[in-house]
């Protein structure tokens, strides 16, 4: 979904800007274990836009005004998660040292920006006249308090959101005629973990530079080649970076290309080198991958460098099962970017997880399922009333998702729709995508 970060040194107003866009939506906090998710989030809306929003204003615990260090990391954290950055200060205190710093933030990490002065009610001219100072462009006074310039907000933010909607609805519902569509995927992972080493070797020729170097600067640009015989789009998030550099020409860097990677990705593949893998920002990138609705392949490289390696793969195989619950049986393969071996499998474990993701379940064929499945195990009734599912139908694939009536959804609980999900994974090969399953009020 398209994400906004409400950025901000403490006090600007942002927990007020947050519940006056999320209101009484907010994410109840999820139960799948294994990723701590230490930022809030919510479901925004304003009109008809809906968005993501991102708060970092639980951070707010250091009184003084400068940033501590917990707080500019989870801030750099959030502008990396957003597509768009809502920045904001306080009119009534101008700008202030602190704001310079967040200033300086979000331009390295060249966020898209949208400068929000809030506490502005009846003071706007001067308000906004300092804010230019900052450099970050024309900024917009509000009041969330008041409800002031969230229109201001709406026309800022719309021509974005459609874009970006236009976007994804060419990667989740693509035009059915056109076969020839190259299939779209994201190397991502952590830097040196081999992306451009990988890329190189899918590519077959040594179009981009490769360094042992970590990464500074991250660019997707999506490179269609021919793999195997089919017609592949590969977003790299780190080798394009470097040829940049050689070529001397940076444009505008993003700072979540790796998030817009994984957003306009139809399959991920998550690279991580065997020494290390499955730290922190894998399952973050891994959890982000199947909250937006993508198959997700698990590439284990240098493997060339793993000496006890059956004993090494059983102890990957049991952190992802254990640590990423949500992608259970999503396939680990093993590569050596350096040598090219493994890369055959790995493109079997894309096109398969392609075709996963792709899979349409009839109707009749569901029905059938959902009545055998109920009898077998009926749903609780907490309130002495029988809970009854009806029908079930898919109404999308790209990612497999499903709507079933129930005569009290609100009722039904959650690891009923867990038992549900999983069933459909055993009994339709829907192993390692997301799945999506809600219920609809209906008799
Ligand atoms: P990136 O930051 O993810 O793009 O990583 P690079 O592709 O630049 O690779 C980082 C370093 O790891 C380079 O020195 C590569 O030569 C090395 N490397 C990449 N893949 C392999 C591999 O399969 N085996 C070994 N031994 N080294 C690798």
């Amino acid at each position: 979904a398209y994400t906004i970060a409400l950025i901000g040194r403490p006090n600007v107003g942002k927990s007020t800007l947050f519940n006056r866009l999320v209101g009484r939506r907010i994410a109840l906090v999820d139960d799948q274990p294994g990723v701590t998710r230490d930022l809030r989030e919510g479901d925004g809306r304003i009109g008809d836009l809906n968005f993501r929003v991102i708060d970092t204003a639980g951070l707010e615990i250091a009184a003084d005004q400068s940033l501590p260090g917990r707080m500019r990391k989870l801030t750099e954290r959030a502008v990396e998660m957003a597509d768009c950055c809502l920045f904001m200060t306080d009119a009534r205190a101008g700008v202030t040292p602190a704001d310079r710093e967040v200033a300086d933030i979000l331009r390295r990490a060249g966020a898209d920006v949208l400068l929000i002065c809030n506490k502005a009610e009846g003071r706007v001219a001067d308000a906004t006249h300092e804010a230019w100072s900052l450099g970050i462009g024309e900024p917009i006074p509000v009041s969330a308090e008041h409800g002031e310039g969230i229109q201001e907000i709406y026309a800022a933010l719309q021509p974005r959101i459609d874009e970006f909607e236009a976007a994804l609805e060419a990667i989740e519902a693509p035009d059915e005629a056109d076969e020839d569509r190259p299939l779209q995927i994201a190397v991502v992972g952590r830097p040196n973990a081999g992306k451009s080493t990988l890329v190189n070797a899918v590519l077959g020729e040594d179009r981009l530079l490769v360094g042992p170097e970590a990464g500074i600067t991250r660019d997707a640009i999506g490179l269609e080649t021919d793999w195997g015989g089919r017609a592949f789009r590969i977003f790299d998030t780190a080798g394009l970076r470097k040829r940049a550099r050689i070529d001397e020409k940076l444009e505008k860097l993003s700072a979540s290309d790796a998030v817009r990677a994984v957003k306009f990705a139809e399959v991920v593949v998550l690279l991580m080198d065997a020494a290390s893998a499955f730290e922190t920002q894998d399952l973050r990138i891994a959890d982000l991958a199947e909250r937006e609705g993508r198959a997700v392949v698990f590439a284990i490289n240098k493997w060339d460098l793993e000496e006890a390696r059956g004993a090494r793969l059983a102890e990957l195989k049991e952190m992802q099962e254990r640590l990423l619950p949500q992608l259970s049986g999503a396939p680990l393969v093993t590569v050596s970017a350096l040598t090219g071996r493994g890369l055959d499998r790995l493109r079997g474990a894309v096109l398969d997880m392609h075709a996963v993701w792709n899979k349409r379940v009839t109707t009749a064929k569901l029905n059938q399922w959902l009545g055998a499945r109920v009898e077998a195990h009926p749903p609780p009734a907490p309130s002495g009333r029988r809970i009854r599912l009806r029908y079930m139908t898919q109404i999308k694939a790209r990612p497999p998702s499903f709507i079933v009536s129930c005569s009290k959804p609100e009722d039904l609980p959650a690891s009923y729709s867990r038992f549900l999900v999983n069933g459909l994974r055993q009994d339709f090969g829907l192993k390692g995508v997301p799945i999506r399953l809600s219920m609809r009020k209906g008799e």
